[in-house]
């Protein structure tokens, strides 16, 4: 492939070994500084027993002990507002990112001067690798605010000489109406949201050949590398649909797949990959699923060594069909430890829910599982919601599908609630999942 193909050539082909020995250099200086100024690291290193100069390489790493966002929320309310982790001075700081969560008090991420150039040079990387182009009108449809992905595509969007729209996580008519005046190519937003403008344009019948879009990324959730969600997604927009992945704490966007379609690619010159088996703590081979962990080469403000993410996927550093050397995560995001729903001993995520059911011509895109408890027996109940699109379905039937086909993927019978389309919540942003009603004790 020509260089016009690689927003930063050299670093995106450079061999696996020049990279790793890149990686080395700037973990070395990392551990260092760390070490030098955070009494955060200081503790956890003295606690493991090891020292800086035992980490002289990626693969030293192991003997470093991971940092959960528990540590992270505990420690910033010992030491408050931002913990004793915060390495670079203050008068670098730009700006302030806590993290979004359902639960508990947010984390506080800062972004130092050189962090926010970082942060925009490696999402125009990964904006031209999913083919974005000066021209290009880039509708963002990622929250702005305290939500990093807004921020991060806004900066890289402009960098890269596009016209940007940012309209945010809102507005499912606005959204449509700026698609077709002044007609976006590109769209950034949710998966969840991209379906529901998909569904919107349906309805308002205006065919995808009158839209200008050409190219989606879709982050926040998981779900774009499902082969039925992007099937939707591609066709309800008249798009290609790319995957994006990014982490309050570690970086927004800093993963994406390219035109290729062949996985989520890290930023490797910038952040350590390592996937950990969380049951043993070792690392796992290339292509076995286990926890993602990383760690920050290059940021300034507030460095993770060995950041536990919860999240599943697999990776590989065979070289991409595109040309690009960094590793991947083989079919995205796998699953959230978090969102695992353990039913009659069974493990399941939403996301093979999902692939069941977004691959069912009767069925809308949104579905629920809801767990209740049986008042009778007291045992757990899993329900799958669904929604049946009009036309004379025979509901018994599909049922029983459904069913079958959902026992076959999870190992596990769940029920089956088929509600009429628009019964389930919409989102612009994060879609929820799993309902969890049964009753506190
Ligand atoms: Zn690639």
């Amino acid at each position: 492939m020509g260089k016009a193909n690689f927003y930063h050539p050299e670093i995106e082909r450079m061999n696996r070994s020049a990279l790793r020995e890149m990686q080395n250099e700037r973990l070395r200086w990392q551990v260092h500084r760390c070490l030098t100024k955070s009494e955060f690291y200081q503790e956890k290193f003295r606690k493991a027993g090891i020292k800086a100069s035992h980490i002289k390489t990626v693969d030293d790493l192991v003997h470093v002990p991971v940092v959960t966002k528990q540590e992270l929320r505990d420690e910033q309310v010992k030491h408050p507002p931002f913990g004793r982790y915060a390495v670079s001075p203050s008068k670098d700081w730009r700006e302030l990112h806590p993290s979004t969560g359902t639960t508990g008090t947010p984390v506080n991420t800062i972004w130092a001067e050189r962090d926010v150039e970082n942060i925009t040079a490696v999402t125009a990387r990964t904006m031209w690798s999913f083919g974005v182009r000066p021209g290009d009108i880039v509708q963002n449809g990622f929250s702005y605010g305290l939500w990093v992905a807004g921020m991060s595509t806004h900066y890289a969007a402009e960098r890269i000489g596009c016209f940007v729209i940012p309209i945010g996580a809102s507005m499912t008519g606005r959204q449509i109406d700026y698609m077709m005046n002044p007609g976006s190519t590109v769209i950034l937003c949710t998966p969840s949201f991209a379906l529901h403008i998909a569904e919107n344009l349906r309805e308002r019948d205006i065919p995808t050949r009158k839209l200008s879009l050409r190219i989606g990324s879709f982050g926040g959730e998981g779900g774009t590398e499902t082969q039925a969600t992007r099937r939707k997604i591609e066709a309800g927009l008249g798009i290609d649909a790319y995957d994006y992945y990014g982490l309050a704490e570690i970086g927004p966007t800093f993963a994406s797949e390219c035109t290729a379609q062949a996985g989520l690619h890290f930023a490797e010159d910038h952040y350590a990959i390592e996937i950990i088996n969380p049951d043993t703590m070792e690392r796992c081979a290339e292509g076995e699923m286990g926890v993602l962990v990383i760690t920050h080469l290059t940021r300034e403000a507030t460095p993770m060594l060995r950041y536990w993410t919860n999240d599943y996927a697999r990776y590989d550093s065979t070289r991409c069909p595109c040309g690009r050397t960094h590793g991947r995560a083989l079919g995205g995001i796998l699953g959230r430890a978090d969102d695992m729903v353990i039913y009659r001993g069974a493990k399941f995520y939403p996301v093979q829910v999902e692939k069941v059911v977004r691959s069912y011509k009767e069925l809308g895109d949104e579905f629920l599982i809801e767990i209740t408890r049986d008042d009778n027996t007291f045992a757990d109940v899993c329900t799958v919601v669904v929604e049946c699109l009009p036309a004379g379905v025979d509901r018994m039937t599909l049922n029983r599908r459904l069913q079958k086909d959902l026992k076959e993927e999870l190992m596990v019978t769940p029920e089956i609630r088929i509600e009429n389309f628009g019964t389930l919540e919409r989102t612009t942003f994060k879609a929820k999942r799993i309902a969890d009603k049964r009753a506190k004790a």
